[in-house]
């Protein structure tokens, strides 16, 4: 999306405020996706000590969740099919989650999901508190904040898998593909959006799936035209996938 210098500066702005509200202003840096710095501001919110730090600082691409890619996304596609299967355990949500994760998190996906209040990826993928890094926006779309989040997801907590989650009947989409006047700002997330309509036309099927499902490839290509999220890729570090929930079923599928 172009933006004019003056919402640059807000987003600019924004992103500073986020950052210092998080880690403090002078980790920004390391939160911007530095690797060393990054890695230490992470590692000193839960080793107290200098030893600990040398010791626990990972030297792999999967060090702090645990999990590689395939691993993660087995584990999210499981969740989902107990949700499915009505079946969900429910894990990680007790208090004793809540004090073990305080310290420090170290989700083992990243997410960037419609905000639908149908389409919740904790319960969808039967996860709990510190499982899952979710950035929801309508249209899941991938504009500067969110890509800025997604970063940290991935340069700071070495997330091993990064998701773009589309679904059924996707409201924001759908507006895209009508077109027409938008009241506020809406035509913001319109205007992401009207690429993947596009690119979509002439595909046989139902027009609004077709629509969301090329929404997803869209956005996971925005997400890499962050470096920091690119080199991640290119170093093996991480895994972005597109997937599209059924608001019918709840099933959630990879979208290729
Ligand atoms: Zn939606």
């Amino acid at each position: 999306m172009k933006r004019t210098p003056s919402q640059q500066n807000i987003s600019r702005r924004s992103l500073l405020q986020f950052g210092a509200g998080l880690i403090g202003t002078s980790s920004l840096t390391a939160w911007l996706g530095t690797g060393a710095l990054a890695q230490t501001f992470e590692y000193r919110a839960s080793h107290k000590n200098q030893d600990q730090l040398i010791a626990a600082v990972p030297d792999g691409a999967h060090a702090v969740s645990g999990l590689t890619h395939d691993e993660a996304l087995a584990k999210l596609m499981e969740g989902n099919q107990r949700f499915v299967a009505r079946r969900r355990l429910n894990p990680h949500q007790d208090f004793a989650r809540i004090t073990e994760v305080a310290a420090g998190q170290a989700p083992f996906a990243a997410i960037l999901s419609c905000a639908d209040s149908r389409v919740v990826p904790e319960i969808a993928f039967d996860q709990g508190i510190g499982d899952l890094f979710v950035v929801r926006v309508a249209g899941n779309i991938a504009i500067t904040e969110d890509i800025a989040s997604e970063e940290y997801a991935v340069s700071v907590l070495k997330a091993p898998l990064l998701m773009v989650l589309g679904h059924e009947r996707c409201g924001a989409v759908d507006a895209a593909l009508k077109g027409g006047e938008f009241p506020g700002v809406i035509e913001s997330l319109v205007f992401a959006i009207r690429p993947a309509v596009q690119a979509s036309e002439g595909e046989s099927g139902d027009r609004l799936t077709n629509a969301v499902k090329a929404n997803v490839r869209l956005q996971v290509q925005r997400l890499q035209t962050s470096s920091v999220i690119a080199s991640a890729v290119q170093e093996g570090k991480l895994k972005i996938v597109g997937a599209y929930y059924d608001l019918d079923t709840g099933e959630i599928s990879l979208v290729s």
